[in-house]
């Protein structure tokens, strides 16, 4: 605390020098307070300690749309997709944030283009990250692995191959509304896949329609939701963290 007060006095006299134009003590721009907590990583791409796991051993987050108890098959850890029963919600509610998740596709490959290991990750249930089978499997740009569907492609292809595992590392600015409803700030978005910066702080004009234009109506904190396109894609170990 001690050392806190000195630095505000420090500001002030900075301050005072500055406004003769320079600062010349080192102290004057050191900040102190509040000092960022202590966080435990994980070891390995584990749960740091602060995270809200999503996916362990279990599917206790989770909800089908009508909220009945999720259909999806789980084994080990490893959820995979079961098709024709419908997409997936958290039950919890989120908007900035810092998402991991892991997928992969299936190891046999069927079909090509948007019919090969296609899922999605929805950020606060509009925006989706695509999650599809882009290992060699060309398809529109601004739909494949990593694209903000519809809207950005990745800045690269970092794909794995077909029935190994992917990262996805996002982070999430959700969109600010002012009280009349109207956006005064569009959402962010960083992908980070298997490593590799995909989308680089992309702007979210809106949500992600197959067909049609992204549109942006008012909305608060709201679920994540994973996408049942009829493909037996996996997830494994989903945390997030709030920012
Ligand atoms: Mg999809």
């Amino acid at each position: 605390m001690r050392r806190s007060i000195l630095s505000v006095l420090a500001i002030v006299a900075g301050f005072s020098t500055f406004v003769h134009g320079q600062i010349t003590d080192p102290v004057a721009t050191e900040i102190w307070e509040p000092e960022p907590r202590v966080v435990t990583p994980g070891a390995s791409q584990a749960p740091p300690s602060d995270a809200i796991v999503l996916l362990g051993d279990n599917l206790d987050a989770w909800r089908h749309k009508d909220g009945s108890a999720l259909n999806w098959t789980i084994e080990d850890g490893v959820m995979t997709v079961k098709p024709g029963t419908g997409d997936i919600f958290t039950k919890e509610k989120f908007a900035d944030c810092q998402l991991h998740i892991e997928w992969r596709a299936p190891v046999v490959v069927k079909s090509e283009g948007q019919g090969r290991g296609n899922s999605g990750v929805f950020l606060q249930d509009r925006y989706e990250v695509q999650v599809l089978d882009s290992y060699q499997n060309r398809t529109y740009s601004n739909g494949q692995a990593g694209s903000i569907y519809k809207q950005t492609m990745p800045l690269v292809n970092a794909m794995s191959p077909p029935g190994q595992w992917n990262t996805y590392d996002i982070i999430f600015k959700a969109p600010r509304f002012n009280d009349d409803g109207i956006k005064v700030a569009s959402a962010f978005v960083t992908v980070i896949h298997n490593g590799v910066v995909i989308q680089n702080h992309t702007e979210i004009r809106g949500t992600t329609p197959y067909i049609g234009l992204p549109k942006n109506p008012a909305h608060g904190d709201d679920v994540i939701h994973l996408q049942d396109h009829g493909n037996l894609v996996s997830y494994r170990n989903i945390w997030i963290r709030k920012l």
